[in-house]
């Protein structure tokens, strides 16, 4: 039977499928593994001194390259290369090295396994000392090839972005320097805060501190109209980012996060908690302590509890707690929880009422140091109500950026660990987007 085809490749070139190259020899070694020769398909290539289009020879090279693995191994690659005689009598460079696609100028490996050891990389989160042991190839020029692919990331200014979070987390361990003048240490916390896209989670920038200046200095780098665009910045308690805000986005509202609220809750009753220990036994909680055998389910919230749990915290309290003043802890970071789970400003407010009657009847320091807090952070939460943008997907992409500083094992150039963060959620959120487009209805605009 004839098989319609359209290939003109003979078998050997078909099978090695190198682009713009052919088999023209291939031998098994003596000592095992194999050895393929191939050659361009065109041999025109132009003049890098003057542009002019040359096809004829001077002469021919053999160079070995590093390739991909073919096979079962990875065979040694030969290409036969010409040396182009310049077709312009002006020009001062006489012949050059024809340049491919698959072997641009100076390279020894062809293109194809710096595509594969970067894709190795990004794609598969690998580190780039494994992936140079694995391919064969030298820590640099994999990381040549990863810093390659994000030189052509699309710029952040032409991204379309609404709704941005912004989060710090640390990248490295604190360290010490000290002055060589006067001998004095400097304490130095590496920390870096990432912007993100809400809608889709890609990290669109990462930037030395987590002070204003730094965040500030990042947000009035952006284009004017990618400003203007950022409706809501969703950003965790921190007073500085939020004057980074209003100084360098004027126009965009402020949601806090309210996981960090919850969480600055907890804190309130765990330290309630402990000052009652120490009052009412005279030392730290041991098991023998209902309150403390059962901390964790103090935490939780009471909508999510069973019908057993519940009975076990109301025992808890009757064993554990004379003056009621961990129950009332616990009364208002169950209030806060409500407040939080409003459906509108409206009822916020009503909640945010009962809530200020819950802490004056508990009238301990802690529970004021909390009201205060949900005072100066209201209109926030205002907008956290009236909008739900939290900082849940910065929370997810600061949390693959700590998979990626493990998997390197820390990072001494912040630039390569920026480049890596930068394109692994540039990727992650692309294959997000597939499939949300096939289902859902999230859009990363
Ligand atoms: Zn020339």
């Amino acid at each position: 039977m004839i098989e319609a085809t359209c290939s003109r490749r003979d078998a050997a070139s078909l099978i090695f499928d190198l682009p713009g190259y052919h088999v023209i020899d291939a031998v098994d070694l003596p000592c095992g593994g194999r050895r393929v020769k191939v050659s361009a398909d065109v041999l025109e290539d132009g003049c890098p001194g003057c542009g002019v289009v040359s096809s004829r020879v001077h002469s021919w090279t053999q160079q070995r390259v590093k390739d991909i693995t073919v096979g079962r191994d990875r065979p040694v690659v030969v290409v036969h290369k010409p040396r182009v005689v310049c077709a312009e009598a002006a020009c001062g460079r006489k012949t050059f090295a024809q340049r491919t696609d698959q072997l641009p100028f100076r390279a020894r490996c062809l293109t194809r396994l710096r595509e594969a050891a970067a894709e190795a990389v990004i794609a598969s989160g690998r580190a780039v000392d494994e992936v140079g042991d694995a391919l064969g190839l030298a820590w640099w020029t994999v990381q040549d090839a990863v810093n390659a692919a994000a030189v052509v990331l699309p710029a952040v200014d032409d991204l379309r972005v609404h709704h941005l979070g912004i989060d710090e987390h640390r990248y490295r361990r604190v360290r010490f320097f000290r002055d060589p003048q006067t001998g004095s240490w400097t304490r130095v916390e590496p920390w870096m805060t990432t912007f993100v896209n809400v809608a889709c989670g890609q990290v669109l920038g990462v930037v030395d501190g987590r002070d204003t200046a730094a965040v500030a200095a990042w947000l009035t780098a952006r284009d004017p109209a990618w400003r203007a665009r950022v409706q809501v910045v969703a950003i965790d308690p921190s007073t500085t980012f939020r004057k980074a805000i209003t100084t360098a986005l004027p126009q965009a509202r402020i949601s806090v996060d309210p996981f960090h609220l919850i969480q600055l809750a907890n804190l309130m009753v765990t330290r309630v908690r402990q000052r009652l220990a120490q009052a009412n036994h005279g030392r730290r909680g041991t098991t023998a302590d209902p309150a403390w055998a059962h901390r964790l389910l103090l935490l939780r919230g009471y909508d999510t509890l069973t019908e057993r749990a519940r009975a076990r915290l109301q025992a808890t309290f009757k064993a554990d707690d004379p003056t009621h003043e961990l129950s009332a802890a616990w009364g208002v970071k169950e209030q806060l929880r409500r407040l939080l789970a409003s459906p509108n400003a409206t009822a916020a407010e009503a909640e945010r009422n009962r809530l200020g009657c819950f802490v004056i009847a508990a009238d301990m320091p802690e529970t004021w140091r909390l009201w205060h807090t949900v005072n100066i952070w209201w209109p926030q939460i205002l907008t956290l109500i009236a909008t739900g943008v939290t900082n849940a997907r910065t929370e997810a992409a600061n949390t693959s950026v700590k998979q990626i500083k493990r998997t390197g094992r820390g990072y001494r150039n912040p630039e390569h660990y920026r480049a890596r963060i930068l394109l692994r959620s540039a990727r992650r959120s692309r294959r997000r987007q597939r499939f949300t487009q096939q289902g859902t209805t999230l859009n990363c605009e």
